[in-house]
């Protein structure tokens, strides 16, 4: 089905520009709790004027294909975007990476395969673009597939390791190199074929060593992956909104890898080189031994809150699952109402997205000010009477500053042991994502209040205003 309404280059640049405005406007806008939402907006706008506007361009010559791509599409994204749990974000955010990437490669395959063998040379910047394409969105593709699996636990979240393993991928790497390499030059549909394949497989080997609490970073890294993907396909299709929203992409998702990189004390070159969620040496597990717990009641804990001068609340993933935030947020209140100093400590990676807690908390319309990053918050925990920890764990993990086999030796963590009184809110002692004890639970000062946390807080808030 051919439609003939193109419109001038010049109005579609001039849409494509205003696109670019969006859909940085929109990123800027992310960057705060209070003007996400419209920054949402206002990027998905970007993108319907980049969609609409490419639809005119004379060279689309089958609408039925775009319209069938857009149901489908439609169909599968909706429902999937309105449904998807909070606490599910990052499987979903695995899945639209590797999509991207998985575009990526088609559309490199596609080009590669209509001008390779045609009368004279093909393009060179095509041909590059489209090699590069094909090296990037079938690891993209698969990368983000088995990120999905580990997160969505249909496969063990955990590192799976074998002996050589980095030579073995840094063998795949070249190879895959190579083949790239001799298919552009040579311009053969084989060896481009075989080059997606052997991308394909370093995909999935990149990913299956990253396991437990490293997972953030290479999510992060897969959505850079997926930006490039986008970028390549600008340049093989010659479509500016492509190159600039892939840049958008790849620059950011860069830089979200280095800052989660940071937050979980990883270098980039571990990331890509997969040496990371293995242990550095040292035993598996590293266990508390002998240790025993006190486990304690909303009537004990509410006493100790009353009469504090400081409390500060650290929520974590569990607190997402209970949606206790409002809760939380009450309780937080009634204590600010009696003249504590309350404070909430946020960990970069608490939760299982970035900014998960922030929104969360954001939702429960909780004072900015209120809102402390790991940085500001660790020097003041030696002042805190009472650290409350809502279904968080990893994130308050000693064994990630003094345990130096644990796999988490050397992330970050928020210092809630070095408060006068600690009290973790959970239903049982079972690990966090990382899948590690936690000696915190085990330290003298440490109360355990096992119950879910929306149910405990709000045991407390009742007990609060009995005391
Ligand atoms: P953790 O996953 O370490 O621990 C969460 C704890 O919450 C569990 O120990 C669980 O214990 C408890 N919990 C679960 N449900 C409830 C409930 N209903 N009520 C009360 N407690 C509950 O969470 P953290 O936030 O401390 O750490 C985040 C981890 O996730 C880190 O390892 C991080 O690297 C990883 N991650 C982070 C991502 C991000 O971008 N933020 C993305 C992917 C992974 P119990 O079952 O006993 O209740």
């Amino acid at each position: 089905m051919t439609v003939g309404f193109a419109l001038s280059q010049n109005v579609v640049f001039t849409a494509y520009a205003a696109a670019a405005v969006c859909f940085i406007v929109g990123i800027r806008m992310l960057s705060s709790p209070r003007t996400a939402r419209r920054g949402n907006w206002i990027s998905a706008a970007g993108m319907a004027i980049a969609v609409g506007f490419t639809l005119t361009l004379a060279d689309i010559d089958d609408y039925l294909f775009v319209a069938a791509g857009l149901a489908i599409g439609g169909v599968l994204g909706v429902p999937a975007a309105r449904l998807v749990k909070m606490t599910a974000m990052p499987q979903m955010v695995a899945l639209l990476n590797g999509l991207g990437g998985g575009a990526a490669a088609l559309v490199a395959t596609a080009e590669f395969f209509r001008l390779a063998g045609a009368e004279g040379r093909a393009p060179a910047d095509t041909v590059v673009a489209a090699i590069f394409a094909a090296l990037l969105g079938p690891l993209t593709f698969s990368g983000s597939l088995v990120a999905w699996a580990k997160l969505q636990e249909v496969m063990p979240g955990r590192p799976i390791v074998f002996r050589g393993q980095q030579l073995v991928n840094a063998g795949i790497f070249a190879g895959a190199l190579a083949l790239a390499a001799v298919a552009a030059v040579q311009e053969s549909k084989l060896l481009l074929s075989a080059t997606l394949l052997v991308s394909f497989i370093f995909g999935v080997l990149l990913v299956i060593p990253i396991g437990g609490a490293d997972m953030p970073v290479v999510i992060a890294l897969l959505n850079a992956f997926s930006g490039l993907g986008g970028v390549t396909t600008g340049f093989i299709l010659s479509n500016n909104a492509l190159i600039i929203g892939g840049t958008l992409v790849g620059a950011s998702g860069t830089l979200l890898s280095i800052l989660m990189g940071r937050a979980m004390n990883r270098s980039i070159a571990n990331v890509l080189f997969g040496a990371f969620g293995q242990l550095a040496g040292g035993p598996a597990v590293a266990g508390p031994g002998d240790g025993s717990v006190r486990a304690t009641t909303a009537e004990d804990v509410a006493v100790m809150l009353a009469y504090a001068r400081r409390v500060v609340f650290v929520p974590g993933y569990g607190l997402a699952v209970a949606q206790a935030q409002h809760d939380v947020r009450a309780l937080a209140d009634m204590l600010q109402d009696r003249g504590v100093d309350v404070r909430y400590a946020i960990h970069p990676v608490a939760g299982r997205m970035p900014g998960h807690m922030n929104v969360l908390l954001a939702e429960a319309n909780v004072p900015y000010d209120q809102l402390y990053e790991m940085d500001q918050i660790n020097p003041e925990f030696a002042q805190t009477d009472v650290a409350v920890i809502v279904g968080a764990n990893d994130v308050v993990n000693p064994a990630a500053r003094n345990q130096q086999g644990s796999p988490i030796y050397g992330m970050p963590i928020l210092d809630v042991d070095r408060s006068a009184n600690v009290v973790v809110i959970k239903r049982s002692m079972s690990p966090g994502f990382a899948g590690i004890d936690n000696p915190l639970f085990y330290d003298p000062k440490t109360s355990m209040l096992f119950a879910d946390a929306k149910a405990a807080v709000e045991g407390l808030i009742a007990a609060v205003k009995a005391v």
